[in-house]
């Protein structure tokens, strides 16, 4: 029963998303299902997800707005390019077990027009393990990138803005502070990760068979030269993201303004680039 499995859900969820999650069961139906929203907004006012098991090792997830959602869907209809960027490719990063689609539009360009807005997934778990485990793997395999882009669509409030303590402003009159904020930004790392693993991109440490389960430690890298942000080229997070370990990271930033690429950090580490 999906209904006894809220806890690990709302945390799952909040884990992931980094958002608060309000859930409740949901009894209409031949089986009970479980309606998820953001606790800032309600069940009304901003999207819901409805998580359903269907048949023995599926479950189904439909978003879609609740009936007030108006002055949310007027935020989002402000949102950036490069937030409808982020927002795509979390969508896009599902795996192939997950069919996903955007009812009259393309998953490549979507937006959210209007309240009629809708989503639906159907992830196939592969094997029929317990539920507990295939409630854990669809939160963070589809509702965890669905409800991620709409948070990014909407817009999280900025906390962080200023914590720039352990990385001092460069000296001179060039600061990159778009990278700085795009490596920061704990959305980019759920993304990064997502995409490449918790691998880290240059010398190949895996912090959590190295640590264990303190090897919370690989960070973001942004790709982008510094030199091309005078003539920005549009931000991809999927190719301009990579996780690196924290040394190869302050090594890549021991060149300023310009970091050194992931080969060139590479052959440092006498390894080769192929
Ligand atoms: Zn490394
Ligand atoms: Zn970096």
């Amino acid at each position: 029963m999906i209904g006894q499995h809220e806890e690990l859900i709302v945390r799952e969820l909040e884990l992931g998303t980094g958002a608060a999650i309000e859930v409740a069961v949901d009894q209409r139906g031949l089986r009970a299902g479980m309606q998820i929203w953001f606790g800032d907004l309600g069940p009304r006012n901003g999207p819901v997800a409805e998580m359903r098991p269907h048949g023995l090792k599926s479950h189904k997830v439909q978003l879609s707005f609740g009936n007030f959602s108006g002055a949310v869907i007027n935020q989002i209809k402000e949102a950036t390019h490069e937030d409808r960027q982020l927002a795509r490719a979390l969508v896009g990063s599902m795996e192939s077990n997950v069919k996903i689609e955007v009812p009259g539009q393309s998953l490549e360009d979507w937006s959210v027009n209007d309240g009629n807005f809708r989503m639906d997934a159907q992830i196939r778990h592969e094997t029929r393990s317990d539920t507990e485990l295939m409630i854990e793997k669809t939160c963070r395999d589809v509702v965890v990138p669905m409800m991620g882009a709409m948070a990014e669509l909407i817009g999280y409030d900025v906390i962080d803005e200023d914590e720039t303590e352990d990385e001092p402003p460069v000296e001179g009159a060039f600061r990159p502070s778009v990278v700085n904020r795009r490596e920061r930004n704990p959305r980019n790392r759920l993304l990064c990760i997502r995409l490449h693993g918790e691998i880290c991109s240059a010398c190949g440490l895996d912090p959590y068979e190295r640590y264990g389960e303190n090897g919370k430690i690989i960070e973001v890298h942004h790709l982008e030269p510094l030199s091309s942000l005078a003539s920005p080229k549009p931000y991809d997070p999927v190719t301009d993201l990579v996780p690196l370990c924290p040394n190869c990271h302050r090594v890549a930033h021991s060149r300023r303004p310009l970091p050194w690429s992931i080969s060139e950090v590479r052959s440092m580490l006498g390894m080769t680039n192929d």
